[in-house]
């Protein structure tokens, strides 16, 4: 390898990039952020901030000009105006042609299908003038179906899960016959989630295969390592495997499945950067998600993915109300559980369902399924309100 990178750009501001901090300072490497407002969590951790929304293919030149290499933690970003940069020289990690299959839903289902890797069924409706093939899509992937919006989707914005006719109609209609994907509804028996990571010189660490929990399509708890069986987690790293190796994409990616009763492993969603299921190797691993990222997108050699402790779980800090209050009092009843790590994005702004921040937990020994489930009342008990 020639010599590595230092200064390094993110495109995207949130607590992705606000928990970069500590593997930027590991690393010795300086950190400029793109992010549309300047009390943006990440911020506060930057060596510089680029004042620019996401998809600001400006502000990204102002960035590149500061920096070896640009790397991200949002990817709804303008792909074809940072393509004009590419052209001009700019470094990108991953690289754009990794980004390109990846960001729309349906390119990403496809593009797994070429894969041959296991997806639920899917079709696509693109405009108004598909409404004739409505009754026949649904009939294919059959009720109950998920219909997702195309691009753009976080948290569960945009996936809806509809059992009748009617509800995927008037639910299309209300998003105003924008491009959609219909998804066959996959009856899952747990979803499970893997963290990948591949360097410059295509070495490839694959973290533990962990065990994700929605509510209402957002994720709640992360259980690290997942209790699955040698097959399920040979398939799924097979299928973190074949993605970057195929791409031959420098960087990290959160991959999330679907395991069904019958130990299939579909897969359901790529995100080409670090991810809300990795969070817990902050405390947990060797080497963080975030501190992984920075190396590969440098040009390092990646570190350690093991586990420090037999088990670690991870909550969420979700909105419940509109509020201003930084739950002070809440978050300190948190910190002082045995072996937790409170982490508070310090957004200023609560909503419901919005991720506030994180309570990671590491565990001496491996718990049962039942000692997990207290321990994660425990934790939520402290933070939502009876
Ligand atoms: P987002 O892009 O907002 O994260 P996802 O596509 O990952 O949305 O979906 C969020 C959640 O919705 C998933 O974690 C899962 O719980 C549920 N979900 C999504 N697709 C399906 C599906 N095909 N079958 C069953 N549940 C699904």
């Amino acid at each position: 390898m020639g010599h590595t990178a230092k200064k390094i750009g993110i495109i995207g501001g949130g607590q992705l990039a606000w928990m970069m901090a500590d593997g930027a300072q590991a690393l010795d490497l300086h950190l400029t952020i793109q992010t549309p407002n300047q009390f943006d969590p990440a911020a506060t951790i930057a060596d510089d901030v680029v004042l620019g929304a996401i998809a600001d293919a400006k502000a990204t030149a102002l960035l590149a000009k500061q920096c070896d290499v640009i790397s991200f933690e949002n990817e709804f970003i303008d792909l074809p105006a940072l393509q004009h940069l590419e052209n001009q020289g700019t470094l990108f990690y991953p690289q754009l042609r990794c980004l390109e299959p990846l960001l729309d839903k349906y390119d990403q289902r496809r593009y797994c299908q070429s894969l041959e890797i296991p997806s639920p069924g899917f079709v696509t409706l693109n405009s108004e003038a598909d409404l004739p093939k409505l009754e026949a899509s649904v009939t294919e992937i059959g009720l109950p179906l998920v219909l997702k919006t195309r691009r753009h989707g976080y948290d569960g914005q945009g996936t809806f899960i509809l059992r009748e006719f009617e509800a995927v109609q008037s639910t299309w209609a209300r998003l105003g016959h924008q491009p959609i994907l219909l998804e066959a509804f996959v009856g899952f028996e747990r979803e499970l989630a893997v963290m990948a990571a591949r360097s410059q010189a295509g070495e490839i660490v694959l973290y533990p295969v962990v065990e994700s929990q929605q509510i209402d399509q957002v994720c709640r708890r992360v259980i690290a390592p997942a209790d699955v069986s040698d097959v399920v987690n040979q398939k799924v790293r097979h299928i973190a495997t074949t993605l970057l190796t195929q791409l031959n994409v420098v960087g990290i990616f959160g991959i999330e499945l679907f395991l069904t009763a019958d130990d299939q492993v579909l897969i359901n969603e790529i995100a080409p950067r670090t991810h809300n299921s990795g969070h817990y190797t902050l405390d947990a691993c060797v080497t963080s998600q975030f501190e992984q990222q920075l190396r590969a997108v440098s040009g390092l050699a990646l570190g350690s993915s093991d586990l420090k402790y037999p088990q670690a779980f991870m909550v969420n800090l979700l909105g419940f109300e509109s509020s201003t209050s930084d739950y002070q009092e809440r978050r300190a009843a948190l910190a002082v559980l045995p072996n937790a790590h409170v982490y508070w994005y310090g957004k200023g702004e609560s909503r419901p369902g919005r991720k506030l921040g994180h309570v990671t937990v590491t565990c001496d020994r491996t718990y049962s399924r039942d000692e997990i489930n207290q321990l994660i009342h425990q934790v939520e008990a402290l933070w939502y309100p009876v």
